[in-house]
């Protein structure tokens, strides 16, 4: 296996790869080629770098010590059952699965978190979710969130269909 980037490294690819891609927009919308809100460049910004820098695929270690799992300080250690229950390299390194195990795995914790607040203390203050989330904050927020995972995995050398490949192993082995 081809030797596996660091952190830091898939860091500077995706702000590389972020700079080249805003300088790129940028023209396009002087040129009347493109138009982008600044909402929707906000929220595409937005979500690259939370998957750049917090929902990285490599929280999958988490259950040791890794960059990933360093940057959310404190709140850390809730990854940890992540890092256990992913095997590093598998699921969570899959194009369109990998991603949103980390979305859902982050939407559970979060709602015990909140359950568990309530229960000791009900009263509490807690921000809400803006209603209604409309697909047009959604859609460059999650285009932004994939892409940063996809920069990630083409760093790693997985290709689109690792997850197929997998399974299609699984099953030969079975039969
Ligand atoms: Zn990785």
């Amino acid at each position: 296996m081809s030797p596996v980037p660091s952190g830091r490294i898939h860091n500077l690819i995706n702000i590389a790869a972020y700079s080249v891609l805003a300088a790129g927009v940028l023209v396009a919308t002087r040129q009347s080629l493109l138009t982008v809100t600044p909402v929707q460049a906000l929220n595409f910004t937005l979500g690259f770098f939370v998957g750049t820098f917090l929902l990285s695929p490599d929280l999958d270690l988490a259950e040791g010590r890794v960059d990933s799992k360093r940057r959310w300080g404190l709140l850390g250690f809730l990854w940890v059952p992540y890092g256990m229950l992913f095997s590093h390299r598998g699921l969570s390194h899959t194009w369109l699965l990998g991603p949103l195990t980390r979305l859902v795995y982050l939407a559970v914790v979060a709602a015990l978190v909140v359950g568990l607040l309530r229960f000791v203390w009900p009263a509490v203050p807690l921000p809400g979710v803006p209603q209604p989330l409309s697909l047009k904050v959604l859609l460059p927020l999650l285009l932004g969130y994939y892409l940063s995972q996809w920069l990630h995995l083409i760093a790693d050398g997985v290709r689109p269909d690792h997850g197929l490949r997998r399974a299609r192993r699984e099953v030969r082995k079975r039969f």
